[in-house]
């Protein structure tokens, strides 16, 4: 069990704005910027609205590359102590979300959060190995119609299928559904989805990339289903610290004569797009994938919000977990003594005032 005391100040849940540039499409547009940053501040103002979150970084705001930092790594810290993690990225579709994370597998994913993640992990994984025994294993898995999909799959087939007017691909035949469980001391597990055991970056890199493809082959044609999923790239650390072994800093390894064993998972979240389902068309079978769309971002905005109020969270309030899969799958790295943090994408362009208005209102909810 992870120690009793938490490493985390008062909230469990951070959030910050990320502000992409304005790109290709929206300058051929002759978009404005209407996204201001206060100088200074962590503020961000859309017409009349003005927000304040933990973080803002943007053009003008404090740059991107602070983002690994801040945000990111002290939850691999965490990892490393036995903590449990979930970083968020929510917004609309192209306001950056795969490009914050690093799931994009094309321009400048290296330096997106996940891949940064996994080379802090590394190093410092690297620098306690003559102390430490340590196993990771990592999951890439997507969410669509509160279906859950493996995306390492060594067997699924790279065709597509057409049901119901649409494409994308599918788990392998005769493979049954993946489930999530709750084990009886409340750890949340996977059952039947690929966990790939991994020694080094190179391997783990090599499983970010071909989920990330895999994602990419089931959103062919007609409709883009990588906007419409929750991708989840998960890593599990498991360490056996031998008995005295003395970790600099984690302060309660002293005095145990016997072997600790820690196990600790950091998800990391690239989410469907949150424009409303209006957007998405108006025939029956689009309505219903936004429904369900809705359906975990709507979950994730309560859960998030439910574990934001103190003063509820104190009087033991419900958190609605089981209201979609992504929440029930995340419930044991939501809350307790996990950490959070939610990165808002939005894209700076006029065009883009009312989403990216939507998502500030949701992201200011989560704080
Ligand atoms: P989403 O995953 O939210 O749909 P993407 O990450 O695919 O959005 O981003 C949409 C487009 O914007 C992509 O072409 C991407 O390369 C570009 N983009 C996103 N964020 C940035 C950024 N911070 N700097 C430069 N280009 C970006
Ligand atoms: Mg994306």
């Amino acid at each position: 069990a992870p120690p009793a005391t938490t490493p985390m100040e008062d909230c469990c849940v951070k959030v910050a704005v990320h502000i992409r540039p304005l790109i290709g499409d929206e300058k051929l547009q002759a978009c404005k910027d209407c996204v201001a940053v206060v100088p200074g501040k962590p503020q961000v103002q859309l017409g009349t609205h003005s927000f304040t979150f933990d973080h803002v970084y943007g053009s003008t705001g404090s740059p991107s590359s602070s983002m690994f930092e801040e945000c990111v790594s002290p939850l691999v810290d965490g990892l490393l102590q036995g903590y449990n993690a979930t970083v968020l990225a929510y917004g609309q579709t192209g306001s950056g979300k795969t490009y914050t994370m690093g799931t994009g597998f094309k321009d400048g994913y290296q330096a997106g959060l996940i891949p940064q993640a996994m080379s802090a992990l590394f190093n410092k994984v690297g620098s306690l190995q003559h102390q430490i025994e340590f196993q990771l294993h990592v999951s890439f898995i997507e969410i669509l119609k509160e279906e859950v999909r493996d995306l390492l799959d060594p067997n699924s087939s790279n065709k597509s299928e057409i049901t119901n007017g649409q494409t994308g691909k599918v788990n392998s035949p005769g493979k049954p559904p993946i489930q999530i469980r709750e084990t009886s001391s409340g750890v949340i597990t996977l059952a039947g989805s690929t966990e790939c055991s991994v020694k080094t970056l190179k391997e783990m890199t090599d499983c970010l990339e071909h989920g990330s493809l895999s994602r990419a082959t089931g959103s062919t044609n007609m409709n883009n289903q990588s906007s419409r999923s929750h991708a989840i790239f998960t890593i599990t650390l498991e360490q056996m610290r031998k008995p005295n072994s003395n970790i600099p800093g984690d302060g309660n390894s002293n005095d145990s004569t016997c072997d600790e064993y820690l196990c600790a998972k950091l998800h990391l979240v690239d989410l469907a797009g949150s424009e409303r389902a209006k957007r998405t068309g108006s025939d029956g079978m689009r309505f219903k994938e936004g429904v369900h769309i809705n359906k975990g971002l709507l979950a994730l905005g309560n859960v998030i919000s439910a574990l934001g109020d103190e003063k509820k969270r104190k009087e033991g309030a419900h958190v609605p977990y089981r209201d979609s899969k992504l929440t029930r799958l995340l419930q044991d790295s939501l809350g307790g003594n996990s950490r959070t943090v939610m990165i808002a994408c939005v894209s700076p362009a006029d065009i883009n005032a009312e989403e990216t208005l939507n998502t500030l209102k949701y992201a200011n909810r989560a704080r």
